[in-house]
C-alpha cells in the first residue's frame, strides 16, 4: 500500500489499495501533457489534467468559478486549492465508474496521472489526506528557453489565453516559488523520478516509461 508524505490517520477518498497516482510535475512547457499521452497508451491509465479540467469549469454554464479560474490562469497563479482539488475528485470517480473491463480494471480500480499538480504544498496536503495518497511523481525537467520556446510555439494554434510572453513569465516565477517546494518536498522521501525532458518525446518517453513500470511492477 502507498503511503503518504503527509501524515494522518483519516481515510482517503478512494482506497490506495485499489488506486494508483502518479503525480506529473515539470515547468510549463515542460511536455507533460505529451508525455502523458504516450503512458496512457501504454500503461492504461486515466490522464487528467488539472488545467484542462478548471478551463473547462471556467466555461460550464452556472459555474460560480468562471471568473476566478479565468483570472487566475491569465495571472498564471494558483485557484484556490478546494476549487481544483474538488475538480480533480470528481473526475476521479467518474473514470472509476466507466466500465473498464476491456483493460483488464476491476470494479472500483483505477490508474492516474494527474498532470500539472500539484502546484501549491497546499494541493499535495489537501490531495494526499483527503483524495489518494500518491506513488510517484514524474518530474518532466528542462531549461526556461526550452520551456518558452515551446509555449510559444504551442501559443500559434493553442487558442490558450496564458500562451503568450508576459503569461508565460508569471508562470514561470510561480513554478519556481510554489512548485518546486513540492518536488523538493518528495526528493526527501524519495518519491521523485526525474527525468529531462529537453530530449526528443520518444527519448523522454522511453525514461518516463522506465520510471512508471519501475513502480507498476516492482
Ligand atoms: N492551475 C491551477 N491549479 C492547478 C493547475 C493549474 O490554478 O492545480 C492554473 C494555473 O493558473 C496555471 C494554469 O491553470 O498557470 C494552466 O495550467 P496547465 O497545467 O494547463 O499549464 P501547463 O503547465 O500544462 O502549460
Ligand atoms: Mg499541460
Amino acid at each position: 500500500m502507498t503511503t503518504s508524505v503527509f501524515k494522518s490517520d483519516k481515510k482517503t477518498f478512494f482506497d490506495p489499495a485499489k488506486v494508483t497516482v502518479f503525480f506529473i510535475l515539470g515547468g510549463p512547457g515542460a511536455g507533460k501533457g505529451t508525455q502523458c499521452a504516450r503512458l496512457v497508451q501504454d500503461f492504461g491509465f486515466s490522464h487528467l489534467s488539472a488545467g484542462d479540467l478548471l478551463r473547462a469549469e471556467q466555461v460550464r454554464e452556472g459555474s460560480e468559478y468562471g471568473e476566478l479560474i479565468r483570472t487566475c490562469i491569465r495571472e498564471g497563479t494558483i485557484v484556490p486549492s478546494e476549487v481544483t482539488v474538488n475538480l480533480l475528485k470528481n473526475a476521479m470517480a467518474a473514470a472509476i465508474a466507466e466500465d473498464h473491463e476491456g483493460e483488464g480494471w476491476t470494479e472500483g480500480r483505477g490508474r492516474f496521472l494527474i498532470d500539472g499538480f500539484p502546484r501549491k504544498l497546499d494541493q499535495a496536503e489537501m490531495f494526499e489526506v483527503e483524495i489518494c495518497p500518491a506513488s510517484l511523481i514524474l518530474f518532466f525537467d528542462t531549461t526556461e528557453e526550452v520551456m518558452l520556446a515551446r509555449l510559444l510555439e504551442r501559443g500559434k494554434t493553442s487558442g490558450r489565453e496564458d500562451d503568450n510572453v508576459e503569461s508565460i513569465k508569471k508562470r514561470f516565477r510561480t513554478y519556481k516559488e510554489q512548485t518546486m517546494p513540492v518536488i523538493e518536498l518528495y526528493e526527501k522521501y524519495n518519491k521523485v523520478a526525474q527525468i529531462d525532458s529537453t530530449a526528443s518525446i520518444e527519448e523522454v518517453h522511453k525514461h518516463a516509461s522506465a520510471a512508471v513500470m519501475k513502480v507498476l511492477a516492482p
